[in-house]
Formats: C-alpha cells, structure tokens, sequence
C-alpha cells in the first residue's frame, strides 16, 4: 500500500526555478496523472519522487513516512522511463529480470516471475529475443514489464507512450489502465497529451511554469477549469 504526499517540494536549477511549493497528496491505489507542457517540471517531480533527484526543499512522504533522504533503490517505488533504455545485449527475458537479479531474487523465482509479467504484457513468446528484433511496441512492453516485474508500493511512468504511433498509443492506454487494475497499487503517470490524461486518470494534476495549477476529477478540470491556463491546455469549451 502507498499512499504518496508531497510537501512543498521544491527543486532549482541555479535561478531557474523547476518545482514550486508543489503540494499533492496521491492516494493509494490511485491512477493520478501529472500533465502540462514541455518543461514544466513534470519528470523533475517524479524523480525526486524516485530518489534519482535530491530534493530542493520540501519533503516526499509514502504513508506518512518521510522518505527524501532515502536513496532511489531504498523506495518502494519502481519508474518507467520515457527512451525504453533497455540493455542491448540481453534478451528480453534478461532485461526483465535484471533488476530482480540486482535484488538477489533466487534464480528459479526469477524465471517464474519473468514469465508471468511477459504473459500479463502478451510478450512472453519474445523472452528470447534481443531488443534489436522488436518493434516499438513491443520494446515499450518490455520496458513496463522491467518496472512491474519489481513488486513496488508505487510505479512511476515517465511519458511512457510518447514514442509510440497513435494506434498503438491507443492501445497501450487500454492496457496499462488494465495492469493498474490488476496490480492494484498507485500508477503515477506524466504526460503532455491531454487525451491520455483525460482517458486514463483518476485524478488530472495540471502544471504550469513548475506551479501545479489544479488537481481534480478529469470531468471536472474539463468542465471546471481553475483558471484560463488549465482551460486551454486541456481544451475545455469557452
Ligand atoms: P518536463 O518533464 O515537464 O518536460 P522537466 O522536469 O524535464 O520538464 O524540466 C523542467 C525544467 O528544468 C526545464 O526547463 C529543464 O530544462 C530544466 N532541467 C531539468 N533537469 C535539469 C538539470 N539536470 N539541470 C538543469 N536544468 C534542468
Ligand atoms: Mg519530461
């Protein structure tokens, strides 16, 4: 169980200020997307979430337990990134596993945890296949299937579909909103696509400049804009 709270998290680089007394309280089990333009401040946040970005100021709780000065691998979270950054070399039954070989899972887990997170993907007849031999999508598979093969309080995804043509944009939403409700734990999501955000959240969190501008239901940051910027990123009617 996670439930995720951010305390007026604050990040700098030099005068540029990226994150700004950014206030949000994920609950457990809640599909909660962060969206806003490019630059924004939307991977900074789910970095110092993760523990790949030391916090400015401010303070990350899971369940009422501050964890920012916990080092990433010390949080119960697991990320997926936006470049799949999957290991050339290996195949994809190696890439899955990798992080729980890291762990020191015992071999013979390993195996059977692999190959029920590539069947819960449609994947499992590429397990020996090197990322070189697949396609986008299925590239894109592997790379969640590294991050859900981990057992996490949380899973963070980083633009994970923004490589991806529409159609199997469309159809990755479909699954990941699936595998949300099979693992039954806390899904945040970044985006800077208003459609996905609007189809696949629990709750919308809008950003702006580092400032988050509204947190809500997406019917009502489409019917409810907070203020003109919200309005128009999200193409709410005038
Ligand atoms: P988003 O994910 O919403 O596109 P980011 O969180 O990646 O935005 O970046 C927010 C801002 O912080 C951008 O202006 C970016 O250039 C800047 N930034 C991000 N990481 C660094 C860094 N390591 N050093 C300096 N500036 C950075
Ligand atoms: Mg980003």
């Amino acid at each position: 169980m996670a439930q995720v709270r951010l305390e007026r998290l604050r990040k700098s680089f030099g005068d540029n200020v990226v994150v700004d007394d950014l206030d949000l309280t994920i609950a457990d089990q809640e599909f909660l997307t962060l969206v806003g333009p490019s630059g924004c401040g939307k991977s900074t946040t789910l970095r110092m979430i993760c523990g790949l970005e030391k916090l400015g100021s401010g303070e990350v709780y899971f369940d009422s337990e501050p964890v920012g000065y916990l080092p990433a691998n010390k949080r119960d979270v697991s990320m997926v990134f936006q470049s799949y950054a999957l290991y050339p070399h290996k195949t994809v039954e190696q890439n899955i596993g990798f992080a729980l070989q890291m762990m020191r899972v015992p071999k013979s887990e390993i195996g059977e945890r692999v190959r029920k997170t590539a069947a819960s993907l449609g994947i499992e007849n590429l397990l020996g296949r090197k990322p070189r031999e697949l396609s986008g999508g299925q590239r894109q598979r592997v790379a969640l299937g590294r991050a859900i093969v981990r057992d996490a309080g949380a899973y963070l995804l980083d633009e994970p579909l923004s490589n991806l043509d529409a159609q199997l944009r469309g159809d990755m939403r479909v699954e990941l909103k699936r595998l949300h409700a099979d693992l039954a734990r806390t899904f945040i999501y970044v985006t800077h696509d208003q459609v996905e955000a609007m189809t696949m959240s629990d709750r919308i969190a809008v950003m702006q400049g580092g400032v988050l501008q509204q947190c809500a239901p997406p019917e009502e940051i489409y019917g409810k804009p907070a203020n003109m910027f919200v309005a128009q990123f999200m193409g709410s009617p005038p």
